[in-house]
């Protein structure tokens, strides 16, 4: 059979082999047009009477299928849920729900073609691609642990749409499948038959040979679910056991997710719904959750912000397509604290060799220390091997010789946060470095600009930012300087990219991007208590807003001395001589009167015990004034405040030209500084109230709380035009 995805490939026996192959990408997806070939297949494996049993592989080196094309949804292209743009909101929806109807038509027709189905799995089968193998009869999978299945989907704000939500109860029960489908985890093989998702682990060059011997020995063509004496593992949602699975399933989910990601309370529901009913309605409803789903900004801005932006940016998107390609060999990591450790540890991971600088050559050590003591974690938790860890640890070479630099292709500064130590780490680190190296800096504040002043080669000075614990955050923001070349930045990213982190491009300014908009937060919590805002109201009102802390515990971690020396701080570049206002007023009051200075002294915001867990608010705190705190103030309008000044932060970046990328942007805060993901990021969020209405809210509560949410002129210009920032900024395509 002529087929564009797939090579069809008939025994002796009659059992046809249909491997998996799509044109022109070097993993499968799962396109509209391999959906409608494998309903062709089912039709052809069910009319033929010559073919015996059908096995799926797939014909890609490094997988199975990796799930559904996202990007080709995205744009609405075609099916499962695609529909052109040009469409009326009715129009979309029905396009929507019949493209994941074909979807669910063509495995129908697979796992009901009367014939046995086979799945040899030799490879990662994410999403769509776990699907298909689901509307298989029967499974067998590569033993090679490093091959993952999953149903990733609610991790960028969908769900499982290609009867996941219905195939994987009704196989291994409710309590089992919720996690996996709401967590979106994978399971490595060996997990896959404990949980009975595959039936056998083989070798992965006998798979196909195991499909067969399937169908020769012992072949079935009918799935469980369509058996009369079927009964659903653990039991269905009216039994107890089911009942109870619901029940906290439902209260967990909420306590989690306080109601913000749509696609987890669908998938609860389709799941609960569907499996009161036979598959082909179960079907239908999961289809009607997954149009819902599409249809609302929160999944669409999910889809684009952590998948497509995140992978547009990890490729390179940002990086200037007239500089040749770099590789980091060796790295200069100077200043071997914990940020400076962490560095050494991703890059030396990556296959660079680090040479680890600090004052003397004991401190040097205590970081390449530091380095050993991620490892042995890893270690504990089966994810490294003390061979690895030896192997990686004999690319950090500890030392205080500067000399060691001279055959560095990129040096990165981590010393401490201080104008005059960095100029003397610079100035000591050139006199070593070739011509052609890249010097870049780990500050968290100081503008880059200013610390190029001390280097004889200015356009080679970089801002990169890393986020702490380096070992777990996935964002680096790179920070150009007034003088800083292209080719800086194009090692920059490339050096980003090796170590396997996002990358985004900023330009100079005070807290660059993240930093400066992530203070707003911290900012708008301590002004709540000043307006005697209840503690805890504050704390919980953080997380529901989708911040994954409150912002006194935030505070507490950073230390409570560093906001009130950055109000100070401001005040005086700024030239302003007013006296303190209420919330400079308050952290006087705990930190100058009181001695509490957060997490670092055990006393903040909470107590501490002595091991520096968190026990409970601060009671001095809750008597404060009496303890006459306010507990009426309208949940929804602090949320508001909370989520509306820090998008507005990142709008005057965009005015000031600190950001360029409404890419950048939000991905930068999502993985930055976890700026509520259901959002899709700060920019996302105003693109979807709509600048006008942001405005008008902006205007509200400038009125209410004052100059701080004053709109700036660029969100007047654009609310003017009911202008969105991904239509007036629209990310520039300049991939290398
Ligand atoms: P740290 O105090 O843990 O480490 C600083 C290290 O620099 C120490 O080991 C110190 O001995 C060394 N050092 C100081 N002067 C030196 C010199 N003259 N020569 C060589 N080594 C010297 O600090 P950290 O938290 O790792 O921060 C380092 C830098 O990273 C700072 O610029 C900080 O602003 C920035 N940063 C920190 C974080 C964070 O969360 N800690 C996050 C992002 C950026």
């Amino acid at each position: 059979m002529e087929l564009k995805n797939f090579k069809w490939d008939q025994d002796a026996d009659g059992i046809v082999t249909l491997t998996w192959n799509v044109p022109g990408r070097t993993m499968n997806v799962l396109t509209g047009s391999a959906i409608a070939e494998l309903a062709k297949t089912a039709e052809k494996v069910a009319g033929d009477a010559s073919i015996k049993g059908l096995v799926i592989t797939s014909g890609k080196a490094n997988g199975f299928c990796a799930g559904a094309a996202l990007d080709e949804m995205e744009s609405g292209a075609s099916a499962p849920g695609g529909a052109p743009k040009t469409q009326s909101p009715e129009e979309m929806v029905a396009a929507r729900y019949n493209g994941v109807m074909q979807f669910h038509h063509a495995l129908r027709k697979l796992e009901t073609c009367g014939k046995p189905v086979a799945a040899a799995v030799n490879g990662l089968a994410l999403g769509g691609g776990l699907e298909v193998t689901l509307a298989c009869h029967y499974r067998v999978v590569s033993d090679n642990p490093k091959v993952q299945l999953g149903l990733p989907e609610s991790k960028v704000g969908l769900l499982p749409g290609g009867g996941g939500t219905q195939r994987l109860p009704r196989l291994i029960g409710a309590m089992q499948a919720l996690p996996l489908l709401l967590q979106g985890g994978n399971v490595d093989p060996q997990k896959a038959v404990a949980l009975k998702i595959v039936h056998k682990m083989a070798p992965a060059d006998t798979l196909v040979a195991e499909a067969k011997k399937w169908i020769k020995e012992t072949p079935d063509p009918v799935q469980p679910w369509d058996k009369k004496d079927y009964r659903i593992p653990g039991g269905g949602p009216y039994s107890p056991g089911g009942g109870q699975v619901f029940t906290m399933g439902n209260a967990m989910l909420r306590k989690e997710s306080y109601g913000n990601y749509p696609a987890q309370r669908y998938i609860l529901s389709c799941v609960y719904e569907g499996l009161q009913v036979p598959i082909d309605a179960g079907l239908r409803i999961e289809a009607r959750y997954f149009t819902k789903l599409m249809m609302q900004p929160e999944s669409r801005n999910m889809i684009r912000s952590l998948f497509l932006s995140m992978q547009e940016l990890g490729k390179g998107a940002r990086r200037p397509a007239s500089e040749p390609k770099t590789d980091v060999k060796t790295l200069g990591v100077i200043g071997a604290g914990v940020m400076g450790f962490g560095i050494a540890y991703v890059s030396a991971l990556a296959g660079i060799d680090v040479v680890l600088i600090d004052a003397t050559q004991e401190k040097a050590q205590g970081g390449k220390d530091g380095a050993a003591k991620i490892l042995d974690r890893q270690i504990e938790r089966g994810r490294s091997s003390p061979e690895k860890k030896a192997e990686i640890l004999s690319r950090i070479q500890p030392t205080a010789d500067y000399a060691a630099l001279k055959n560095a292709d990129l040096v990165i500064e981590a010393v401490f946060e201080d104008r005059g130590v960095k100029a003397d780490v610079t100035k000591k680190a050139e006199v070593a470095l070739g011509n052609k190296a890249i010097y870049g800096s780990n500050t968290s504040t100081l503008p880059i600009t200013g610390l190029a002043e001390a280097s004889e080669r200015p356009e080679s000075f970089i801002g990169i930012h890393f986020f702490s614990p380096v070992d777990r955050m996935g964002l680096v923001e790179i920070i150009m300087g007034k003088k800083t070349s292209t080719r800086a930045l194009a090692v920059a990213i490339d050096y980003v990219a090796k170590i396997k982190k996002t990358p985004i491009v900023v330009n100079d300014a005070r807290g660059f991007y993240t930093s400066r908009c992530f203070g707003t937060y911290t900012r708008e919590g301590m002004a709540m208590l000043a307006d005697g805002i209840h503690p805890a109201m504050i704390e919980n009102v953080g997380r529901m807003a989708g911040m994954p802390m409150g912002t006194l515990e935030v505070l507490d971690s950073v230390g409570l001395d560093t906001p009130l020396k950055v109000m100070r701080q401001t005040k005086k570049d700024l030239g302003v001589n007013t006296g303190p206002d209420d919330s400079e007023k308050f952290l006087m009051w705990v930190v100058e009167e009181k001695g509490r200075l957060g997490r670092k002294n055990a006393k903040g915001f909470y107590d501490y015990d002595d091991k520096g867990k968190r026990v409970r608010l601060w009671p001095e705190l809750l008597a404060y004034n009496g303890g006459k705190w306010k507990t009426d103030a309208s949940v929804d309008e602090m949320k508001q405040r909370f989520l509306t000044l820090q998008a507005l932060e990142a709008a005057k970046c965009f005015e000031e030209g600190v950001i360029t990328d409404p890419r950048d942007a939000d991905v930068g805060a999502i993985l930055g500084w976890g700026f509520a993901p259901f959002t899709g990021g700060p920019i996302s969020y105003i693109d979807s109230i709509g600048t006008k209405k942001f405005v008008e809210r902006l205007d509200a509560f400038a009125a209410k709380y004052g100059d701080r949410f004053k709109a700036n002129k660029l969100l007047r210009d654009m609310a003017a035009k009911n202008e969105s920032f991904y239509t007036r900024f629209a990310p520039a395509k300049q991939a290398a």
